[in-house]
């Protein structure tokens, strides 16, 4: 059977883990459990808060920028050699949804822990990915998935036919960044202008299309899992809509107040377009949601930040399954076919200062996370960590589950209110006013919320 000989060739049995911080250390523990040995790596400066090689700390790859160490793809390549990894587990960020780094993986006999190279570069490129999606019948922004000419007039008409108002994006945009809302056809040919220049520029490809601007949405996205003998399976839906400047701040699952046949068919339709591009591993289908319909936003080919609620709802390990699959394994898909169970919510703590969101580095003199039923802290830190300027802020994800909404709400304050980090500065004190906004509670708030919040100031608390 030719599954048995794919799934021999590719076993591993130790991952050399393409990250730092809580990601690095939740792989870690999943390789742990299923047998296999985790191999760290670390830039100079997380090497030097770490354990020694020889006290089986991490390999050092190099120094603390992370363009120098942890988007080294020749020094990550160089670190899996040297350490006779089989596999490589890339986390989220970083080298996570970089194409060329998986390609480059396989040609040097290495599993990459991920989906193939091709659906990595289709769903990175948004136009591609938004052609693949109507192919598949999944339901997306109206607007069509065809780069934008250069004539004006024609893109003009185009913004008519669509309506106003109208976002130009660009095909190779990220983090938030290349794209522009545009409101009546004065501001088309300046937006158009300056939004291909800022392509060009910031991601190398001038390409840019145009869909419609939904004015109210709440950012609701779907987890999947493949495997690479053609099952494909949705694995529940998240509520992330609570952003600050496009950055997720809380996450919950379900995402409440949807429709269960909608959602069943949604799901599906993205399971549908992982079996059509041949995907393996998890990934992650971002909608938008506004009045009782979904509209594809893009694809994460790799593990979320918020997976956590999923896994709590769901009773799934998303790394485990990561993990088996990456070997060849087939999903167990009967594992898959319940539905949530109760309520989860993630609060992402960054050391920032809660007021004005400036990075807070230093050295952590005492951290104090809550314990109990219900409660999940995925972290690295620990009394005297250093929270080193150069990366991410986030330093844990506070995650509770309870039977229901409500309940996973108050059981979050608790756990907020016994949460004690001193010596930097850390957003605890906003996810305390979150879980006490009287809207956020009522839940279903729309992707604007946050951003209304900060500027008008929240509602005050008992
Ligand atoms: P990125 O890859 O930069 O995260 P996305 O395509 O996921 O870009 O869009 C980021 C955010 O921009 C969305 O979460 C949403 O807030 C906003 N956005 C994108 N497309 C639209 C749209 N058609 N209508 C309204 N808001 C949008």
């Amino acid at each position: 059977m030719s599954g048995k000989s794919l799934a021999s060739e590719r076993r591993f049995s130790s991952v050399l883990i393409a990250n730092r911080g809580e990601i690095a250390a939740r792989v870690k523990r999943a390789c742990l459990e299923m047998g296999l040995t985790p191999v760290p790596i670390a830039s100079q400066a997380d090497a030097a808060e770490a354990p020694s090689l020889a006290e089986g700390g991490p390999l050092c790859i190099g120094p603390s920028t992370a363009s120098k160490s942890y988007l080294n793809q020749a020094a990550v390549i160089l670190a899996a050699r040297v350490s006779g990894a089989g596999a490589v587990h890339p986390g989220y960020g970083f080298l996570s949804e970089n194409a060329d780094f998986a390609a480059a993986l396989e040609k040097a006999g290495l599993v990459f822990i991920g989906p193939p190279a091709s659906a990595i570069r289709i769903m990175g490129d948004k136009i591609a990915a938004k052609r693949a999606m109507l192919a598949a019948g999944v339901p997306c922004v109206p607007g069509p998935g065809e780069p934008l000419p250069d004539d004006v007039g024609v893109i003009a008409a185009l913004a008519e036919e669509i309506g106003y108002p109208v976002i130009i994006k660009a095909a190779g945009g990220g983090g938030g960044r290349g794209m522009r809302v545009v409101r009546s056809s004065a501001e088309i040919a300046e937006a158009v202008s300056l939004t291909r220049e800022e392509a060009r520029r910031a991601f190398g490809k001038p390409e840019l299309y145009m869909e419609k601007f939904l004015e109210k949405p709440r950012h609701v996205e779907f987890q999947v899992l493949c495997d690479e003998h053609g099952n494909a399976v949705w694995v529940g839906h998240r509520d992330c809509s609570l952003q600050r400047r496009h950055q997720k701040v809380v996450e919950e699952a379900p995402a409440p107040g949807i429709d269960p046949a909608l959602a069943a068919a949604t799901g599906e339709r993205c399971a549908e377009a992982c079996r059509q591009i041949g995907y393996r591993g998890v990934g992650t289908f971002e909608f938008l949601y506004e009045n009782g319909a979904f509209f594809f936003i893009e694809m994460n080919t790799r593990l979320q930040v918020e997976h956590p609620v999923t896994e709590e709802t769901a009773g799934v390990d998303l790394v485990h399954e990561q993990l088996k699959v990456a070997q060849g394994e087939a999903i167990d898909i009967a594992a898959f076919s319940g539905t949530a169970s109760g309520h989860a919510f993630e609060c992402r703590i960054n050391a920032e200062d809660p007021e004005s969101f400036a990075a807070s580095p230093g050295r952590i003199t005492l951290a104090r996370f809550p314990e109990g039923p219900g409660i999940r802290v995925d972290t690295h830190v620990y009394d005297g960590y250093r929270v080193p300027a150069y990366y991410d802020s986030l330093i844990a994800k506070l995650i509770v589950h309870a039977p229901t909404r409500e309940e996973a709400i108050t059981l979050m304050r608790k756990a907020l209110a016994e949460t004690r980090i001193e010596g930097i500065s850390t957003n605890l004190p906003l996810h305390v006013k979150i879980f006490n906004d009287p809207d956020f509670v009522a839940g279903a708030v729309t992707i604007h919320h946050l951003e209304k919040r900060l500027k008008e100031g929240f509602p005050a608390h008992a």
